[in-house]
């Protein structure tokens, strides 16, 4: 629990994009650091809009890593699904199994949402431009065996890894299986 009388520093306003509710009003993403009596430390996510009522918080405990690094997911269950995931504007999140790559952009093109929050905004995309392919064209069999591939992900039935790469830091991946996760710290001077 966060109460008034903690200690509240550290507050910095991270980024701001476009309202998706209402579309007018811009939401600032606010991030505060707690420090808790019992000395643990909680980082806050707040997003609020301008405009209207749209608000989200997220409670992030410290010990989550949030260095520039390069954090790994092995996704095999229905459970792995809901881990939590942050890709902040400097990270690179990529599925390879299933051909999914996010590049790194300052647009309001970030992921704040949870594995099936990704498969399904990436299977949303990759059906559109499925419907849009010519008769024949040869792409057809690669599209749908990644669409396929898919809806057996979605049901925790096609294991694959989940990897973001952020050179700033900032991402997260909270994951709801420990053991599943990895983080390495990006050392820019160890580089081959
Ligand atoms: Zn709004």
């Amino acid at each position: 629990m966060i109460r008034m009388s903690d200690e509240k520093k550290n507050s910095e306003t991270l980024y701001s994009f476009k309202c998706p509710s209402c579309e007018s009003g811009t939401i600032d993403i606010i991030r505060s650091v707690y420090d808790l009596r019992d000395g643990d430390k909680m980082l806050i996510l707040k997003f609020e809009c301008d405009n209207c009522t749209f608000h989200k918080n997220d409670i992030i405990p410290l010990t989550t890593n949030i260095n520039p690094g390069v954090m790994t997911l092995e996704v095999s269950t229905e459970e792995d699904l809901k881990s939590k995931i942050y890709r902040s504007p400097t990270g690179k999140l990529e599925i390879p199994e299933l051909e999914l790559n996010v590049e790194p952009g300052p647009r309001a093109e970030f992921y704040y949402t949870n594995v099936e929050g990704i498969l399904y905004r990436f299977e949303s995309a990759v059906s559109i431009y499925h419907k849009n392919l010519q008769n024949g064209d040869p792409e057809i069999p690669d599209i749908e065996e990644i669409l396929n591939n898919l809806s057996k992900a979605l049901e925790g039935k096609f294991e694959f890894t989940l990897k973001i790469t952020d050179s700033e830091g900032g991402s997260y991946i909270i994951p709801t299986d420990k053991s599943k996760y990895k983080f390495k710290k990006l050392d820019i001077k160890e580089s081959e």
